[in-house]
């Protein structure tokens, strides 16, 4: 046993004994690779991982409202608001390999718009957990159409998954595209237009 295991604190998602097994089967899997892994190199590395996945899956422990902290606000105003190229990381839930890239969220409102800092966060909180990029995209748009009621919204999702590039197919610059349109972005022609170009 790993002298190092008892400086483990409880995390967001992972308590003390959790981050104990997690570290446990990273040394198991390193012990597997026998002779080839440096031992010197490596012998945090069970601890760091185990403390990784805690932040890099932190997104399940986001409580939504304590994230918004009353950032919704009433606001007369309707024409579209856009908010792109928010930057992401995940892991994809089958291989548990990075895909990362852009959101961009564009939302109609009805009477309502939410604090511009709090978009990127609500990425965050889906994108920080294990997932599929199609779901992703639905979940933000969702979420966004759930906490406003807008007249419309539209997300678009532009990822590299690392399970297509360094394993698989195995082509490095292959970018998947992934959209969510709900309401009058969905039903008419002229809001999804004007989303689509505002995201160019
Ligand atoms: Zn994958």
């Amino acid at each position: 046993m790993n002298q190092e295991k008892k400086q483990f604190e409880d995390g967001l998602i992972f308590d003390s004994k959790v981050k104990e097994k997690i570290s446990d089967h990273v040394s198991f899997f390193l012990k597997s690779l026998g002779n080839h892994v440096d031992k010197p190199g490596t012998k945090g590395t069970p601890n760091r991982v185990a403390k990784m996945y805690d932040e890099l899956l932190s997104g399940y422990a986001t409580d939504i409202n304590k994230l918004l902290n009353n950032a919704l606000f009433e606001v007369k105003y309707d024409e579209m608001v856009v908010v792109k190229d928010i930057d992401f990381f995940s892991l994809c839930e089958h291989h548990m390999l990075p895909f990362h890239g852009t959101v961009s969220v564009g939302y109609l409102p009805k009477d309502k718009v939410i604090g511009l800092s709090k978009i990127p966060r609500l990425v965050d909180m889906f994108s920080k957990r294990l997932q599929v990029q199609e779901r992703m995209t639905q979940e933000i748009a969702h979420a966004i159409d759930g906490l406003i009621s807008p007249k419309g919204v539209g997300v678009v999702v532009e990822g590299k998954h690392l399970c297509a590039s360094m394993r698989g197919v195995k082509k490095p610059n292959v970018m998947m595209s992934t959209s969510a349109l709900l309401g009058v972005f969905k039903k008419n022609h002229s809001s999804r237009e004007e989303f689509l170009n505002h995201i160019k």
